[in-house]
């Protein structure tokens, strides 16, 4: 044993290790799934997990254009281990468990076990999320959900390119973003000619960023003669040939490497309209709805196991005489971290529990803000808690095998997909003049929390008078856009946070006590309970 390396994190299980899902798990209603996220938790913290996590991306997915005789078969090629973690999450029901279960808390549910796994590894994440996410715009069609949802929903993996009715399961992605531009997708170009009658159509055109190209189906936009529209996009027709769809290359990308985004081109491609023709956004921004909380949970999950990492590490090591998380400077980031890592987790199942709770009205609307508010600054915090926490480990965290590289590469991607920061930020505004219900349902939800903490109260009363102020609109709207996350995370951990957290949450975030990087909490802070809430015990 290395004089003064502390022992790996391994052999824990992630789920017991953390008390604000436990707590959660339970709040939202979806105490059922205990059993199951707990057998998640324990798979993720075993050597074999993990060592599945590093294989998989120290071996990218590989482009295999043609077969030997020239064939083009456009086929990606991944490493075994890719096809275990895949296993796992589907086999655990992680791209289908609310269509599956429709009971309440089931979204809850499978927010907690898809933030567990994900700890894992993040890439593979983005095929079972889509495939999650595209059942609802599915629904808008439904004779083809009728043919499509029993696949996508079983419990098995079943990956190569088969006609989907003989296959096990199958997944789904997306294909929205074009070269000339991915947040204003109505500049899409991709021709959609109508062939035959039930909505069958030619599509020709190029996608700029198309994710886990092997997937069985996508969902693609592309100009009908109506205008913009969702069609359904098979990799294989309903006679066993494959559809005209071609992968040019794969992207060389800064993280997310286990994971392949394809650059395609559809050349006369078969598909099938998916709800009305003409209103292509509307119909997939369902299935967008849906991937925008998995970038909540993906980046709570990021800062998780980044918190968890830090604080292991820095209980066992030592320097200048003392363990790392004896020293007081230290205890002070390590606490800043727990309390952004436990403000975000408490905030992603809140939302995860208005998406079960869709069919009161009240919560639709304090899920349309709250999703865009949440999805903007979770995943901006994510990119600096995870730096910080990598610093926590000194020179072993700039290595690889420590992960902590990995979740530093990952951590801007949910910010730049599905909306990236600005996009997301004018969202906000466009759904407060849109669905004025949304802000009041926002404000309701925050005030739950009034009287609890007087820096929230001030907090809430400075939101008020933000929210009420038109001018400047959109050059206000990240300030606008925090300050609502903000206030609505402190709102929330005064009402089910640990008292600790909540207090220093509301100092820093909500008071201003605060500096410009972590580490910067004000001294009356419980920073050792915070720290041992959250890290993970390990024998
Ligand atoms: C790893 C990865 C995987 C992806 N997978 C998929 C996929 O499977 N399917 C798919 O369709 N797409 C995918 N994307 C693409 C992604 O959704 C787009 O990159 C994203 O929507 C942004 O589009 P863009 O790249 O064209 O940037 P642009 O639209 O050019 O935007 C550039 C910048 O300008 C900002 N901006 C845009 N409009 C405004 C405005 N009005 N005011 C102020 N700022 C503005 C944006 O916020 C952004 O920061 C993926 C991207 C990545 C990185």
């Amino acid at each position: 044993m290395s004089f003064n390396q502390p022992p790996p994190l391994v052999d824990y299980n992630l789920y017991d290790a953390d008390a604000p899902l436990r707590e959660a798990l339970e709040r939202e209603g979806a105490a059922w799934a205990q059993d199951m996220v707990h057998d998640l938790g324990r798979l993720a913290g075993t050597q074999e997990a993990i060592d599945w996590g590093f294989q998989a991306n120290a071996h990218p997915p590989e482009l295999r254009t043609h077969d030997r005789f020239g064939n083009r078969i456009d086929e990606v090629e991944f490493h075994p281990a890719w096809h275990r973690l895949m296993e796992v999450a589907i086999g655990h029901g992680l791209h289908a468990l609310p269509w599956r279960e429709p009971r309440p808390g089931a979204h809850a549910a499978r927010a907690a076990a898809f933030y567990i796994w994900s700890q894992v590894e993040g890439g593979h994440g983005c095929p079972v999320s889509m495939t999650y996410a595209a059942v609802p715009a599915l629904r808008r069609q439904p004779e083809l959900a009728a043919h499509w949802e029993p696949i996508v929903t079983t419990l098995d993996y079943d990956p190569g390119l088969r006609e989907a009715a003989t296959k096990r399961g199958a997944l789904f992605g997306m294909a929205m973003t074009e070269r000339q531009g991915g947040s204003d997708v109505r500049t899409n170009t991709t021709r959609a000619v109508p062939v035959g009658t039930g909505g069958e159509h030619l599509l020709t055109g190029q996608k700029w960023f198309c994710s886990a190209p092997m997937c069985d189906a996508f969902l693609v936009l592309a100009q009908a003669p109506g205008g913009l529209t969702c069609f359904l996009l098979p990799r294989v027709l309903p006679d066993g040939t494959r559809n005209r769809f071609h992968i040019e290359r794969l992207k060389d990308k800064l993280g997310n490497r286990s994971n392949a985004s394809a650059e395609i081109e559809l050349d006369s491609a078969w598909a099938v309209m998916v709800g009305e023709e003409g209103r292509g956004v509307r119909t997939i921004i369902e299935m967008v709805n849906h991937t925008r909380l998995d970038c909540v949970i993906g980046s709570a999950s990021l800062m998780r196991q980044a918190v968890a990492q830090a604080t292991h590490h820095t209980a066992h090591r030592s320097a200048f005489g003392k363990l790392l998380s004896e020293q007081p400077l230290m205890v002070n980031v390590l606490a800043d971290l727990a309390v952004e890592s436990e403000a975000t987790t408490v905030l992603m199942m809140r939302l995860a529990g208005a998406f079960d709770k869709a069919s009161d009205t009240e919560e639709a609307h304090f899920r349309r803000l709250a999703l865009a508010v949440a999805k903007y600054w979770t995943c901006k915090r994510a990119i600096a808690v995870v730096a910080e926490a990598l610093e926590c480990h000194g020179g072993n965290g700039y290595v690889e095998e420590s992960i902590l590289p990995r979740l530093y590469r990952e951590a801007p991607l949910n910010s730049i997909w599905e909306g990236s920061g600005n996009v997301n930020a004018l969202d906000v505004l466009r759904a407060m003049t849109r669905e004025p219900e949304s802000v009041a349902a926002f404000v309701v939800e925050v005030e739950r929390g009034q009287g609890l903490d007087v820096r929230l109260d001030r907090a809430l009363a400075d939101l008020k008078r933000e929210l009420a102020n038109p001018s400047d609109a959109e050059t206000r709207a990240r300030r606008v856009v925090e300050r609502m996350a903000v206030a609505l995370q402190g709102s929330l951990l005064v009402r089910y946070g640990d008292p600790a957290v909540a207090d220093a949450f509301c100092a820093s975030r909500l008071g201003g006590d605060w500096g410009h990087s972590m580490g910067t909490l004000p001294p009356a802070v419980k920073f050792t309970a915070i720290v041992e809430r959250h890290r993970p015990a390990t024998n």
